[in-house]
């Protein structure tokens, strides 16, 4: 069996049998991919910590007929910081499985790329002034990457580029995949959002800052729209992705307050209970 040494992020993990997991690997070299962990359900197995989610790994794996099989593993980091801060750990977790949602397994030319993306974000995650502007950054450029960027510059339907002077006029429209002018906005029989020019201009700060230090450093303008961005990006990413990233629904109940609700979400293949007619 041949062994092979790689960088890799564990984007989240399945138990299989009594004590093993599938975990599911990003790694820089050779992209995403299942591997079996055997025993790492043993509580004193060396295996158990490094293969959670978040953690980023000198892993070391077997070839096998199947899955490929993780042999060892260093810890290079375990961002102790994200784990610590239930709200972090969300928007961490939340990070992984967008990148597991939009990359197809083991390829190998995107990988590199999307690897360097979701890593920098969990570190700048760790030390950011404003969590959900490294989230949001993080959405925008990853959706550049595999070619679903939204639009921004120009509208989405005349193509009448944004100028600073139309500070009052734009919307978002999901369904083309970015924003649009008032007067597309009165005519087009598009679902819209509001999204003011503070949004978009944000929205824009966000898809093109590469330097970590700018962004931990970078606050999101308060009040609607924040509000603004965080519901254009959802839309969006649900018309891009077809369907809702589930833990999307555990960062909109931590953003709300909401964490009764967890429970419901965190078991969705169990039926509501039925109220008593
Ligand atoms: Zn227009």
């Amino acid at each position: 069996m041949a062994v092979y040494n790689t960088h890799a992020i564990v984007l989240r993990r399945i138990p299989l049998g009594e004590t093993d997991k599938i975990i599911t690997l990003m790694t820089r070299d050779g992209g995403k991919y299942n591997a079996v962990a055997k025993g790492s359900r043993k509580t004193t197995s060396r295996l158990a910590g490094a293969t959670e989610p978040l953690m980023f790994l000198r892993a070391s794996l077997a070839e096998g007929m199947n899955l490929d099989i993780l042999t060892q593993c260093e810890i290079r980091e375990s961002f102790a910081a994200l784990r610590g801060d239930f709200g972090l750990y969300l928007r961490a977790t939340y990070s992984c499985e967008l990148l597991d949602k939009t990359t197809p397994e083991r390829d190998t030319v995107s990988a590199p790329e999307a690897f360097d993306l979701l890593l920098s974000t969990m570190y700048v995650l760790q030390r950011a002034t404003d969590p959900d502007a490294c989230v949001h950054a993080y959405e925008l450029q990853l959706m550049a990457q595999i070619g679903y960027e939204p639009q921004l510059i120009e509208c989405v339907r005349c193509e009448r580029a944004f100028d600073e002077a139309m500070v009052h006029t734009t919307v978002y429209a999901p369904a083309r995949g970015g924003a649009m002018c008032d007067v597309c906005a009165d005519t087009a029989k598009d679902e819209t959002f509001p999204l003011s020019a503070t949004a978009r201009l944000a929205m824009l700060d966000l898809r093109y800052e590469a330097d970590p230090r700018t962004l931990a450093a970078y606050a999101l303008p308060e009040g609607e729209p924040r509000a603004e961005i965080a519901r254009a990006l959802r839309s969006h990413l649900r018309y891009r992705l077809e369907r809702d990233v589930r833990s999307t629904a555990f960062l909109d109940a931590f953003r709300l307050g909401a964490m009764d609700d967890i429970d419901s979400l965190m078991n969705p293949l169990v039926p509501p209970t039925k109220d008593t007619p």
